[in-house]
C-alpha cells in the first residue's frame, strides 16, 4: 500500500511486532527519531524508552530498552535489548520494579549500583509510560 512501510520489531525471544504503518518514532539515544515511508536509509542506537507507530490512523505503543533500528528499501528492523507491546506489560510488575528502583536511589547503600537502579528505573517508567 502506497504511504506504508514494513515495521519490523524483535527482541531476544523473537518477534515482537511486525507491521505496515505509516508512521513510527523511537527514542533514539539523543532524542526522538521519526520515521515516514521512503526515509533515506539510516542505522541508529536507541535509548530506553516507548516507540510510537501509526497503523490505519491509530497510534500503539511499545515500550524498548535500548538496541538498534534498521531503515533500508521502506523496512524499519529495531533489535531490542527488551520490547514489549502496551498490551504484553504487566504494569503492576512495573510500578512494582520502579519503587524498588526509586528506594534504593533514595537509601543508597555503600554498594548501590547506581548507574543499574537508573536504568532499572527508566525501563520501569517506560513501560509504564507505555500504556498510559
Ligand atoms: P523486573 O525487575 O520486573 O524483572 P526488569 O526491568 O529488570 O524488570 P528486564 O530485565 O528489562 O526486566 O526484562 C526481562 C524480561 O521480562 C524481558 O523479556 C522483558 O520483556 C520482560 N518484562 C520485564 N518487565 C515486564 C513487564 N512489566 N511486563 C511485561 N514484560 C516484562
Amino acid at each position: 500500500m502506497a504511504g506504508t512501510f514494513n515495521f519490523n520489531v524483535v527482541a531476544p525471544d523473537g518477534q515482537v511486532l511486525n507491521k505496515d504503518v505509516e508512521f513510527v518514532v523511537v527514542p533514539g539515544e539523543n532524542g526522538e527519531l521519526g520515521i515516514l515511508p521512503n526515509h533515506a536509509p539510516l542505522i541508529a542506537g536507541l535509548g530506553i524508552g516507548v516507540i510510537r507507530y501509526t497503523e490505519n490512523g491509530k497510534i500503539s505503543k511499545v515500550a524498548i530498552s535500548g538496541g538498534f533500528m534498521e531503515v533500508v528499501h521502506n523496512k524499519v528492523t529495531v533489535l531490542a535489548n527488551t520490547a514489549e507491546t502496551a498490551e504484553n506489560i504487566n504494569v503492576e510488575r512495573a510500578q512494582a520494579a520502579k519503587d524498588r528502583a526509586e528506594k534504593r536511589l533514595k537509601e543508597r547503600q555503600p554498594d548501590t549500583d547506581l548507574v543499574r537502579a537508573e536504568t532499572a528505573l527508566k525501563r520501569a517508567l517506560a513501560r509504564i509510560k507505555a500504556v498510559s
